[in-house]
């Protein structure tokens, strides 16, 4: 176990948040777990209320970018208790982002104890209705105050947490583009690097103007192949196979979409990790047979897809009642969290409150 120093909030918000009005991303539990990175260590782990961090203005993140975050849940059990998500994968996914971008890395355990313990003191924060979880965001960020590009000798890893609502979308109209692209092989679309989704941003604008949701980005090289949308991976239900486009060095290695080709494949459905050429989307369209597309990430866990549009060619897809991939996957997920299917994939790790509780 790591020594993680403890100072409990005296000034709790619990009471004042409407659990049954939960804008994704606005609400912020009590505490917040902090290290610093100093002379190749970790040190100073703490637990502290929540509230603004200071820092130098010369600090390396705010000028050259090396900034890595994970998105990931905690869920409330039906029997009470409380439960991770492929907390593993996601320790494992953040260091792969730390190697990309030339940071420290966070030693699993170190992970897993900070999340785990953050979230055993804020357990009250983890919503009781279904549907409901609680959002952690641990992140880490370059602070040598320094103004020189080098990677940096000085990290914080910081995580906070907060509690989010059903994900209520409705289905999203996408658009390809020809001018810009999301990620390159070779660059950094692999890494959960904050400067990916800076990059995004003016495309994004650019479609929601012209009427549309997201942008659904197409490789860098020949604007051909399918590779994802937005913070999700893609899926596609091509006549009665599943098709997601193969992680190639450009595409962010989704573990909501790992997950789904797991339980796919143990259902018996027939999935296929390979390219996807947009024009094939297009011909599946024409001849009747793209049933389905969907996003799958960790915060909407399903996304479905109302429309897709090609260089002026619009893809219109079946009515969400009559998706039964997107669907199933949805709902099968959803009561594996809850603990009212089994969990076969051994993907969920408790909380121990007690456990936790003692070494404060
Ligand atoms: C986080 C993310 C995803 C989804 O990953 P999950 O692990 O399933 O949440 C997909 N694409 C991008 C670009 C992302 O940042």
């Amino acid at each position: 176990m790591f020594n993680i120093k403890v100072t409990k909030t005296l000034n709790s918000q619990l009471t004042n948040i409407d659990f049954s009005n939960l804008p994704f991303g606005k609400t912020f539990s009590d505490h917040i777990f902090i290290a610093d990175f100093e002379d190749g260590q970790w040190t100073d782990l703490r637990i502290e209320p929540f509230g603004p961090i200071s820092m130098h203005p010369a600090s390396s993140v705010l000028h050259y970018g090396q900034a890595i975050f994970e998105g990931m849940k905690a869920y409330r059990q039906n029997n009470g208790e409380l439960v991770l998500f492929r907390a593993d994968e996601h320790a494992r996914r953040f260091n792969e982002s730390a190697q990309r971008l030339c940071m420290a890395e966070v030693p699993e355990k170190l992970f897993i104890q900070a999340v785990n313990q953050l979230v055993a003191i804020d357990s009250g924060w983890v919503p009781q209705t279904e549907g409901s979880s609680l959002y952690i965001r641990p992140f880490m960020l370059a602070t040598d105050e320094f103004i020189g590009v080098r990677p940096s000798t000085k990290y914080k890893f910081i995580i906070f947490t907060g509690p989010v609502g059903p994900y209520y979308a409705k289905p999203v109209t996408l658009i390809t583009s020809n001018e810009y692209v999301r990620a390159v092989k070779g660059g950094v679309g692999e890494a959960k690097a904050a400067g990916n989704y800076a990059a995004s941003l003016l495309p994004m604008k650019q479609a929601t103007e012209a009427g549309y949701d997201q942008v659904m980005w197409l490789d860098a090289k020949e604007h051909k192949y399918v590779q994802e949308v937005g913070t999700m991976n893609l899926f596609f239900v091509i006549g009665d196979t599943v098709v997601t486009p193969a992680t190639d060095g450009a595409i962010l290695k989704g573990i909501t979409r790992k997950s789904f080709l797991d339980m796919l494949t143990a259902k018996g459905y027939k999935t296929e990790e390979r390219p996807v050429d947009v024009q094939e989307l297009v011909d599946a369209h024409k001849a009747g047979q793209l049933k389905e597309v969907f996003g799958a990430g960790t915060a909407a866990v399903v996304s479905h897809v109302a429309s897709v549009t090609h260089k002026g060619y619009l893809m219109d897809l079946p009515p969400v009642e009559n998706r039964l991939v997107g669907n199933w996957l949805k709902a099968e997920i959803n009561d594996i969290r809850l603990g009212l299917k089994e969990d076969i994939f051994g993907w969920l790790s408790p909380i121990n409150q007690k456990e936790v509780a003692k070494s404060f």
